[in-house]
């Protein structure tokens, strides 16, 4: 047993601690508060306190628990609300009131109560780390995959379906060497270690979030990496919630470190209210929400995002799709600088720690596509995406966790506070961001949408280019400068912007798009180009631009979704003609 010599904020440094270890967690004081070892000189160690320590002293005593920090994983994680170390916030506050009460320890995964276990394995089978036994339904939206824990393998010698508590013994497997384990619902996992899997693959498949300007021109594959930098009124929020709602995967985690206090009450208010769009229900019924408020101390939010990818690599592990999206990474970012600087380590760029880069990348690296732990002959797949936003002070993306962030990721969706001024939503600006997924995901883009689909891309991204030089020059000369194919060009560039990239989230029908909308409306839109620049002259542009169809492209992402398909075709008929119509009119005239 230690005891206190020093205390500091969140940081405190203990004596007489020769029998703890590196990243132990340890209880603090009379009240034992809960903390995590930091560094270890001889029996001395500097400790992160997750509960605010006044009323510490030096002369208390602090005990380990001989384990690093862990995450329970089992049954009951979907629809729960937990803080940065995982205590069920809804279950503290019905012991404590309002505020959380130091010291007070519920366990992550309700004691009491039952789920139904279906055995799928059967006694005799011979299993290993990662194979299903057995399942229970979690929500109606997810069914609960019970997998034999890392470092067990060995012969089924009982399992039996029925209700169980997360303790509960739902099979024995005795391994090789004649023990028996004893499998429950639950398992225990040190958050600090990413969850172990065969195999990781390149990410090959788009997330589809049904956000055009995401889907179609900077895509996110499933396993990847995404930041989103989110001045304020940017539209953050309403692009996150779009993400969690209309992301074609399984589990939603999301981690909210808010400096401000009302900016995690707002997620706790509005997460719960959302529902699935797929399914009708709450969303929460595949969710897991991480808050910190900030009457939450600093080192707990440190830990939150260790908390939340651990959770979100479990149910990856069971060969889902997950997304965890982390909010914001900045917050955490100056989480770490404040202990940093409490433990007096050399201050690396703007006091941030010279380690800050490692550790973004250690988050963001637990991402991936993978072949998960099991005996399986067919692989079972699952796949873990990150979306950390970042919101740097004053929106200047020049200093070190934005830096660092860019660095690490693949995509970058640059939300823009001019383009939000203007009305243009979702408002990623087209000439900032990017996705490194292109030449990943073209198989899949060939194989369903044809090859035609990426060319189509690139087209668009060429004429929104020519746009802002062509923009640049009518500043200059004005608009009567430009030949008419130039004023093709920025009709047309107009028309992707406004037709095609602005998306509003509060019209049902726009909402969400799908692939092959997004693809046919981009033709649409193309397709007018196409027609048009051969025919196109100083006599016949005005008509050409006041076109019936054209004005019909700027409602189409309206159209109904079982009868866009023939709409697009009559437009793109109506079209040539009405541009032959008028081709030919000129000649004649
Ligand atoms: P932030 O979280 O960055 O401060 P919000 O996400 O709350 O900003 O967005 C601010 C406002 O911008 C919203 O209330 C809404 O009116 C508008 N907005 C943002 N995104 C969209 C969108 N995709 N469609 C329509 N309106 C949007």
């Amino acid at each position: 047993m230690g005891k206190i010599v020093k205390v500091s904020g969140p940081l405190v440094v203990a004596e007489g601690l020769s029998d703890a270890g590196m990243a132990d967690v340890v209880l603090v004081g009379a009240e034992g508060l809960r903390g995590e070892i930091l560094t270890m000189t001889g029996d001395r160690a500097s400790i992160q306190v997750y509960e605010e320590t006044a009323g510490l002293g030096p002369g208390a005593e602090v005990t380990t628990t001989g384990s690093p920090l862990s995450v329970e994983l089992g049954p009951g994680l979907l629809e729960n609300i937990y803080d940065g170390i995982q205590r069920p916030l809804e279950e503290i506050r019905k012991l404590t009131g309002a505020t959380l009460t130091r010291g007070v320890n519920v366990p992550a995964l309700n004691r009491t109560k039952k789920w139904a276990f279906k055995a799928t394995a059967k006694a005799g089978e011979a299993v290993q780390a990662g194979d299903i036994i057995g399942t229970v339904q979690e929500t109606s939206a997810i069914e609960h995959r019970v997998m034999v824990p890392y470092g067990v393998a060995g012969t089924i010698a009982e399992i039996k379906s029925g209700d169980y508590t997360v303790e509960g013994v739902v099979a024995k497997i005795k391994t090789a060497s004649g023990e028996v384990s004893d499998i429950t619902l639950m398992q225990k996992w040190g958050v600090r270690k990413g969850r172990p899997y065969k195999k990781k693959n390149l990410p090959a498949t788009p997330l589809q979030s049904g956000q055009r300007v995401i889907d179609t021109l900077f895509p996110l594959a499933k396993g990847g990496t995404a930041a989103v930098p989110g001045p304020f009124g940017s539209g953050k929020t309403v692009v996150q919630h779009a993400l969690a709602k209309w992301s074609d995967v399984d589990v939603v985690v999301y981690i909210g470190c808010g400096e401000r206090g009302n900016e995690m009450t707002d997620v706790l208010t509005e997460f719960p209210e959302l529902t699935d769009p797929r399914s009708g229900e709450p969303l929460m019924k595949r969710t897991v929400l991480i808050a910190n408020t900030s009457d939450m101390p600093v080192a707990a939010r440190e830990a939150s995002i260790y908390t939340g990818i651990t959770i979100a690599e479990y149910y990856r592990d069971m060969g889902y799709d997950v997304a965890v999206i982390a909010d914001s990474t900045s917050r955490w970012a100056e989480a770490l600088r404040e202990m940093s600087g409490r433990l007096e380590e050399m201050p690396g760029e703007e006091g941030y720690p010279a380690y800050l880069s490692s550790r973004l990348a250690q988050f963001y690296e637990r991402a991936g596509a993978v072949d998960c732990l099991s005996s399986d002959k067919k692989p079972r797949k699952g796949t873990l995406t990150a979306i950390g936003a970042v919101s740097p002070q004053g929106g200047d993306t020049s200093e070190p966790v934005s830096q660092a962030t860019l660095r690490i990721v693949k995509v970058f969706w640059g939300l823009d506070a001019a383009l939000a001024r203007a009305r243009h939503f979702p408002a990623i600006n087209w000439s900032s961001s990017y996705s490194l997924y292109l030449d990943n995901l073209r198989p899949w883009y060939d194989k369903e949408l044809g090859e035609v689909f990426l060319k189509k891309r690139a087209k668009a991204v060429a004429i929104l280019q020519e746009e802002v030089g062509l923009l640049e020059i009518v500043k200059l000369v004005g608009q009567d400068s430009l030949s008419p194919a130039d004023r093709l060009t920025l009709e047309t560039a107009k028309m992707l912007r406004e037709d095609f990239l602005q998306q509003n989230a509060f019209v049902d029908i726009d909402s969400y798009s799908s692939y092959d909308r997004q693809h046919r409306l981009l033709t649409l839109i193309l397709r007018y180009d196409e027609l048009a620049r051969p025919v196109i002259n100083a006599r016949n542009q005005k008509e050409l631009f006041a076109l019936a169809s054209r004005a019909l492209i700027s409602r189409a992402k309206t159209v109904g979704a079982d009868t866009y398909v023939s709409a697009y075709d009559k437009i793109s008929d109506d079209l040539k003609s009405q541009i032959a119509a008028i081709a030919s009119g000129g000649e004649s005239e």
